[in-house]
């Protein structure tokens, strides 16, 4: 684990900004970046593929022992409320930039425990994360840390959505300039939640997919700080958190089984390298966890090759109400793959019409109102608790990762309609007598 990047200064340096601080100081805990295909090392600038040897994407590096030495569970506990109380496992260098992201609620279900038969069912709710509801805000927090350090002014991103809100929030908070692209059909609510913090917004004729090859192209030549592209094993790590929070909450031990959804995967593999680090640096005991992932049937190139048993992904056309994991061509497909085999988990699809009927699943036996994402992974949490792929007994965690008021018109045709009433009792009472008749 240890060693890559000592030697600095036999190393290429790939900068795309003027460097203002330190790549690394001595008091951090990671040691530079490495090839995830490779183990060839890098430096910790502003890059992400292995450019001197396979073109792999590139990982951050730790020294795990001396996190080991550093951390414990009572100094996390008394640390800030917020994914910052991890700092030790993050890649940065300086005073991070707080917004508050993070440690959001660990529900224990009843409502939709008993409707599925789970006996130990936790919803992990990023859908209220701070500042712009979803769990975008934790590799947004961390990216745009990094990028600040890096010396980086203009940031931008490739987005479905929830991430130009949360780059033009967080930008806005840390006074950095700020450019967005997103596919033009975007929800109302992700593209109002973008422009209020007012970034430039490119709104882009074509899919994420498309919206993504401009943006390297973008990256390449006009030297910004792209959050998940030239930051992406910086903006990766953020994701870990969710792993952190949910062993913390539970008690410092580790869930039995997972369900979250994926986009371009990257969340899913992060999860459980959390989880690993936990262990490796002894504030959990290790465990067995199975992570099961959910895609729309409309964009699931993932969960297609896992159900053909195949290592590579064939990248798809998205046509799915759930835009914001609708990537066709999943940068991570291969290492998530990888995860649910090796765990004894699963990736499966579910139909637009399963994730409206989850969206509402969930409204009426949590309280909780999720985004189309949520939808498709408590969908895929139902189907899993029906067919018994999850027994009744295991501690099992699902990911909401947005929050509903963004996506309205997915279940704006599929909910019931206000009374329309007199400002008179009888017309109330009318009106409450036919409420009853319908059940
Ligand atoms: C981006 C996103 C995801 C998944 O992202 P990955 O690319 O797989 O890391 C999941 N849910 C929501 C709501 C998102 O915005
Ligand atoms: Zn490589």
């Amino acid at each position: 684990m240890l060693g890559f990047g000592e030697s600095s200064s036999s190393l290429p340096l790939v900068l795309t900004a003027t460097l203002t601080s330190p790549l690394r100081s001595p008091e951090t805990t990671y040691t530079g970046l490495r090839c995830r295909e490779c183990g060839h090392p890098y430096e910790a600038a502003a890059h992400h593929v292995c450019s001197e040897v396979c073109f792999g994407p590139l990982e951050v590096v730790y020294d795990m022992e001396r996190i080991k030495a550093r951390v414990s569970r009572a100094a996390i506990e008394a640390g800030p409320l917020s994914i910052w109380r991890y700092r030790d496992f993050l890649p940065i260098s300086s005073d991070p930039i707080d917004v508050g992201t993070g440690l959001t609620p660990l529900l224990r279900s009843k409502g939709l425990a008993q409707r599925l038969g789970l006996r130990h069912l936790y919803i992990k709710n990023d859908g209220v994360n701070v500042p712009t509801l979803s769990f975008k805000d934790r590799v947004v927090s961390v990216a745009l840390t990094r990028a600040r350090e890096l010396g980086f002014t203009t940031v931008s991103c490739a987005s479905t959505g929830n991430l130009a809100n949360s780059t033009a929030a967080i930008a806005a908070h840390a006074g950095l300039k700020c450019c967005v692209f997103i596919p033009a059909d975007l929800e109302a609510g992700k593209i109002l939640g973008t422009l209020v913090y007012n970034p430039t917004v490119m709104a882009v004729q074509g899919n994420y997919d498309q919206v993504n090859r401009l943006c390297c192209e973008v990256a390449n030549s006009h030297g910004w700080g792209f959050v998940n592209i030239n930051l992406r094993p910086y903006y990766a790590e953020g994701s870990k958190t969710l792993a952190f929070e949910v062993a913390e909450q539970l008690g410092w031990r580790l869930p039995d089984h997972v369900v979250a959804p994926l986009a371009s995967g990257s969340l899913y593999t992060k999860i459980r390298k959390g989880f690993r680090e936990f262990v490796e640096t002894g504030l959990v005991e290790e465990k067995p966890i199975r992570f099961s992932g959910a895609q729309a049937a409309g964009c699931s190139p993932i969960a297609q090759a896992f159900a053909q048993g195949q290592d590579f992904i064939a990248p798809v056309k998205p046509n799915t109400i759930a835009k914001s994991i609708a990537i066709g061509n999943p940068a991570d497909g291969p290492y998530a793959l990888d995860v649910a085999r090796r765990s004894g988990g699963s990736i499966t699809a579910v139909s637009d019409g399963e994730i409206v009927s989850a969206i509402k699943l969930l409204a009426e036996t949590e309280g909780i109102f999720t985004e189309t994402a949520g939808g498709t992974t408590i969908a895929v949490l139902k189907k899993l608790a029906e067919s018994g792929q999850i027994a009744s007994d295991e501690t099992t965690v699902v990911y909401i990762t947005g929050n509903g008021l963004k996506t309205t018109e997915a279940v704006s045709d599929a909910i019931g309609t206000p009374y329309q009433i007199d400002a008179r009792l009888e017309s109330f009472n009318r009106a409450w007598d036919q409420a009853q008749a319908h059940g």
